[in-house]
């Protein structure tokens, strides 16, 4: 893929306290005092955009500084606080500071920024009330993004909670469409989630049923996240698996659709449904999974997004050696031996971390075996009682229903 990067003119100077001088414009430019030295350099010669979500404390525009301080070829952001349904509008004077730190930097907003949506955004709500409130916080993000001149937006698809999910997802595309029809550029991108049963888009087939009814399929695409996948029960441990799942999404939704890649490794194991984030080579996924990230063509010019923990005391800043650790990887074979000897380090510190969630794993499985026993007993009472009774009085047909359990909207 074509990928042109423009210079970052402030990459060689080292003053401890530097002022950013605007550059000439027509119109007037704030001025954005950056307090301290970049910690890490940004790769311009590599043609994968890896960065990390960042914060925006004290002004939307800090996002910017941010990315640039970890050295991030692309970076995350929230538009608002991803925890209330209503936040203040932004000041003129950010908006512009916002442009021209961009301008500054060299980030494209239309391709190198990908805003993550509110958590509590759920489009395919059965409740009206609920599903107009969550479309409006979902324009006024869009509308944020315009502001901005971002050109993605990622969100979460929600749930279809105790309604039915085919309706749920015809709620969801409604609303999309309704969207792109109220907004001009900005690409509406679909994360795939982790969870099970009412969960949208934990099955790559919800993602293709929504994007089926989307009226203006330029207006649309599919942020992968690494964990989410792996959650999901979509094995990707190494590069031919990898491979084989992104031709899984190639077939079923198109390659074209494919937006944006979120990397995290993974607390739970494979299928365990959990939303755990962990930091890179230190999960269930193993350091191999980023290695042919880093190595997989396809991959490059998309936002390559960081959205592993960060611990009590560490900022976004830790992101930086994980970006340094991608850009390491890129060219590596899986033989190399610096490589295996990191990739051994890396496995070894979540060794523990590993073990502990094995086991809750393990004993929510046994709890769940014996729920479902005891529940398939109960049914199977129940069914015959209900049999007998419905028999008396109809002589018809029996329906079972199974109970559904609402599950929370998990973070990320
Ligand atoms: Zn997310
Ligand atoms: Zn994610």
């Amino acid at each position: 893929m074509a990928f042109t990067r423009k210079l970052d003119n402030t990459q060689n100077s080292t003053t401890a306290a530097r002022l950013i001088k605007p550059r000439t414009h027509f119109c007037l430019e704030p001025k954005v005092k950056v307090e301290k030295p970049f910690k890490y350099e940004r790769n311009l010669t590599t043609k994968f955009k890896f960065g990390a979500h960042v914060g925006m404390a004290g002004g939307i525009y800090n996002s910017v500084t941010n990315a640039r301080n970890i050295g991030a070829n692309s970076f995350a952001l929230f538009l608002k606080s991803p925890r209330k349904w209503v936040s203040p509008e932004y000041k003129s004077e950010d908006v512009k500071k916002f442009h021209h730190l961009c301008s500054v930097h060299g980030y494209n907003p239309r391709t190198d920024i990908l805003p993550h949506g509110s958590y509590m955004i759920n489009l395919g709500n059965p409740d009206s009330e609920k599903e107009e409130k969550a479309y409006n916080s979902f324009l006024d993000d869009l509308k944020r993004c315009e502001m901005l001149n971002i050109g993605l937006y990622n969100f979460h698809p929600g749930s279809s909670l105790d309604g039915d999910h085919k309706e749920a997802l015809v709620r969801l595309a409604k609303n999309i469409n309704r969207a792109i029809n109220e907004t001009k550029f900005v690409k509406i991108v679909i994360e795939n989630m982790a969870g099970h049963g009412n969960l949208i888009g934990s099955n790559l087939q919800d993602i293709k049923d929504v994007i089926n009814m989307i009226v203006d399929k330029s207006r649309v695409g599919v942020c992968l996240d690494t964990c989410h996948s792996f959650a999901a029960g979509y094995d990707i441990t190494d590069s031919a698996k990898l491979t084989e799942f992104i031709k899984l999404f190639d077939d079923l939704i198109g390659p074209e659709y494919l937006s944006a890649i979120h990397l995290n490794d993974s607390k739970a194991p494979l299928g365990a449904n959990r939303d755990l984030h962990q930091k890179l080579g230190l999960g269930y996924l193993g350091l191999e999974v980023f290695r042919a990230i880093a190595n997989c063509e396809r991959l490059q010019g998309i936002p390559i997004v960081l959205e592993t923990p960060i611990n009590t005391g560490e900022d976004d800043e830790v992101y930086g050696e994980e970006i340094k650790l991608l850009e390491w990887l890129e060219g590596r074979s899986a033989e190399d031996s610096e490589y295996t000897i990191k990739r051994k380090q890396l496995s070894q510190l979540g060794e523990k971390e590993r073990e502990e969630q094995l086991k809750k794993f393990e004993t929510k499985q046994e709890k769940g075996t014996l729920k479902k026993k005891k529940n398939n007993n109960n049914d199977n009472n129940n069914k015959r009682k209900k049999t007998i009774a419905v028999e008396e009085e109809e002589g018809g047909k029996s329906e079972t229903i199974t109970p559904v359990k609402k599950r929370k909207v998990n973070p990320r």
